[in-house]
């Protein structure tokens, strides 16, 4: 027998972007394990990839391409061979190229975060037919947009110093379940006596292992900042010499913080006045004694209508405070920005022939049922889905379905199970998982940049994604030389290695030894340096008030919320948010027989004055509405979430849920105030008992 070690990257939708290890026995992956030498990932996976190989050799993986005989959504196909499937795909392509090629969509995320696989071929086989272009918005733009307006780029404090913090505040995030080898290193923080704070409307498993837990109401972060803002300026808890040197607007940005009193913020957000000044305290004292306070900043904040503003009116607070000066202090939301990746040479925008319209993802329940316009241009009239499952993940999803179904709609889905969305397509191609292809990848997480070799055998007749776009590229005529490009090539171009991030970026070497730390600072902003227009921290932005936004940090209210909406309230009077399950990753994972059992089923959790009040008993079945949709999950009595809050641990495929539905049945298409992303958590709903 012959037994070797591969080395190779986690490719799923997570920051932790892990080292693996992956055993070969006689060309099978018998093993996949964490790698110990690798700094952030110290041997440790989460339980999900843990069981890397019951998911790549699992019994439902797809095989074969696949042709449609049922109706969209039966999910009935027939086997059919590469070049029938591909023929059949640049017969339908092609005369739309030539008429309308904006008619064609791409849609993919983040099934893979792979440079190669994500990305490069793709890119270049859309580019050249000009077809639209999408908007890639359904996780991070807006926390993104609100960041960069006020850090300049997602850079913050590096994942390996968090150990050293001594007061972490955990805001929007639960790293349990997203974030794991964040959180190995805040508990040894702890450990080392650091004081943990959890954020957070619900009492996530996180929440329940920090020192306190602050359950403000959904999508009132931002008034929280500003109310931290108010005391931190009331009682002189600033860094003076740091703000002088390194921010902008200070002035301004201190009426603004004015108005943001305890009592006011302390109403807005649902919490006590105790909460905040204590925060505030506790944050800008401990600063001030020269101790490294750090906030790890989440996903969560920024799925409501103000969520780029919470973002940016957090990111605030570590330059008022000189927290940037240590290493271990500041603020982390994500580290991508740090990477010198060269997208334009994997993507090659430069075979567009003029610019296309750009789709937003976030709407494609609306955008797939739109007739031709001039304001909109061509109808969708085919869809090429890789890397994402839009069935189970995109909000209004009872238009996300009205869409697919739409007979004259030709579309194709790459996939490595028969998903929710692959149930609507007409041609079905097996692609490839992380074993059975070549990679590269930045991290979102830590600064290292990452080597994924094949380890294994692409299993039956699936084809990695990259060739898939190469093979139908030669369908559809295109002869470009970038056409020909290997999979290693492209990994070699996927970083500048003229950046001095990437000093002697070697695509062969880096395959060898697995990673490579970037080559930047410890401490990225300790004497200011913001890549911002200004080079400061901008409290003031005049990017944004020249984008029509408020230039300073402020609270927007939900679209959806008690207070903001008190008609919509008398019919819908619960607050709802759907964060990740633990043992799922967005929708991935959710087929896997293990990990959906130790999930169980569909559930709601909910209050107990909530509960009492509409005679629902933990266990009972119950139907969570509004005017969008409907879906069945089970109750679970509790009160992790606060009263008139429910939640709903997601993203379950909507097939395995009892009613064929999941929560994305009752989310919304309305988009944050900037980075065009979606609201998941700025939704009412009401709940009521069914029979089981
Ligand atoms: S999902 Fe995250 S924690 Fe799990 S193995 Fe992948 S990168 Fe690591």
């Amino acid at each position: 027998m012959t037994t070797t070690q591969v080395r190779a990257a986690c490719p799923h939708d997570c920051p932790d972007t892990c080292a693996l290890l992956v055993t070969v026995e006689d060309g099978v992956a018998t093993a996949v394990k964490g790698d110990p030498d690798h700094p952030t990932t110290a041997g440790v996976l989460c339980t999900k990839v843990a069981r890397y190989t019951e998911r790549t050799y699992h019994a439902d993986r797809l095989l074969h391409p696949l042709r449609r005989i049922g109706k969209k959504g039966e999910g009935k196909f027939e086997r059919i061979s590469w070049d029938e499937a591909l023929d059949t795909i640049a017969a339908r392509l092609k005369p739309l190229a030539e008429r309308a090629p904006e008619a064609i969509l791409p849609y993919s995320y983040c099934g893979t975060m792979g440079l190669v696989q994500g990305e490069s071929m793709s890119m270049r086989f859309f580019n050249r037919i000009g077809a639209s272009l999408l908007d890639r918005t359904i996780c991070a733009t807006a926390g993104a947009t609100g960041y960069k307006y006020t850090i300049g780029g997602s850079i913050g404090i590096d994942l390996e110093q968090f150990q050293n913090a001594k007061l972490i505040v955990i805001w929007g995030g639960n790293p349990i379940a997203s974030n794991l080898h964040f959180w190995t290193r805040a508990q040894e923080a702890k450990r080392n006596g650091a004081r943990l704070i959890a954020i957070d409307p619900y009492r996530s498993l996180t929440a329940e292992k920090c020192h306190q837990h602050i359950a403000l109401l959904p999508g009132t972060d931002a008034a929280l900042a500003l109310g931290l803002m108010h005391v931190l300026i009331a009682e002189d808890l600033l860094d003076h010499d740091y703000i002088a040197q390194y921010t902008l607007g200070f002035e301004q940005l201190k009426q603004r913080a004015a108005e943001w009193t305890p009592e006011r913020t302390a109403e807005t957000c649902g919490i006590s006045v105790a909460e905040v000044v204590d925060l505030a305290r506790l944050y800008g004292g401990m600063a001030r004694a020269g101790e490294p306070v750090a906030i790890r900043a989440n996903y969560g904040v920024q799925r409501v209508r103000g969520g780029g503003m919470s973002v940016r009116s957090i990111a605030c607070l570590p330059a008022l405070v000189g927290a940037w000066r240590h290493p271990a202090g500041g603020i982390q939301l994500s580290s991508s920005g740090s990477f010198p990746t060269n997208k334009a040479a994997l993507q090659r925008p430069d075979l567009l022939k003029k610019q296309p319209r750009t789709i937003n993802m976030t709407t494609i329940g609306d955008d797939l049922l739109r007739a031709s316009s001039p304001e909109f241009g061509p109808a969708v009239e085919a869809v090429i889905v890789y890397n994402a499952n839009p069935l189970a993940i995109a909000p209004d999803s009872g238009k996300v379905m009205a869409g697919f179904a739409r007979e004259d709609l030709f579309t194709v889905v790459l996939e490595h199970f028969q998903t929710d969305t692959v149930d609507y397509a007409d041609i079905v191609l097996p692609a490839t998982t992380q074993l059975e292809h070549i990679d590269t990848h930045t991290a979102y997480g830590h600064l290292y940049m990452m080597a994924n070799n094949a380890a294994i055998a692409p299993m039956g007749e699936a084809k990695a994604n990259t060739e898939i776009f190469r093979l139908l590229a030669a369908r559809m005529g295109f002869d470009d030389p970038c056409f020909q490009d290997s999979d290693d090539q492209l990994a070699a171009m996927a970083f500048d290695a003229r950046d001095v991030r990437a000093v002697n970026f070697d695509w062969e070497s880096l395959k060898r030894k697995g990673w490579q730390k970037l080559n930047v600072p410890d401490a990225p902003f300790a004497h200011g340096g913001f890549p911002t227009p200004s080079g400061k921290c901008e409290f003031y932005s005049a990017t944004m008030a020249a984008d029509g936004l408020d230039p300073l940090p402020a609270y927007l209210p939900p679209y959806e919320s008690v207070a903001s909406n008190p008609e919509l309230a008398k019919r819908y009077p619960l607050a709802m948010i759907s964060p990740p399950a633990r043992n799922f990753l967005n929708s991935t994972f959710v087929n896997v027989k293990s990990l959906r059992s130790a999930e169980g089923e569909p559930h709601l959790d909910i209050h107990p004055d909530d509960s009492a009040a509409r005679g629902i008993s933990d266990g009972d079945m119950v139907r969570i509405f509004n005017d969008r949709g409907t879906f069945i999950a089970k109750a679970r009595v509790t009160d992790k979430a606060r009263a008139g809050l429910v939640v709903g641990l997601s993203v379950w495929w909507k097939k395995l849920g009892r009613d064929g539905k999941n929560a994305n049945e009752v989310t919304s298409q309305q988009l944050t105030d900037m980075g065009r992303a979606p609201t998941f958590y700025d939704t009412l709903v009401q709940v009521e008992r069914v029979a089981a």
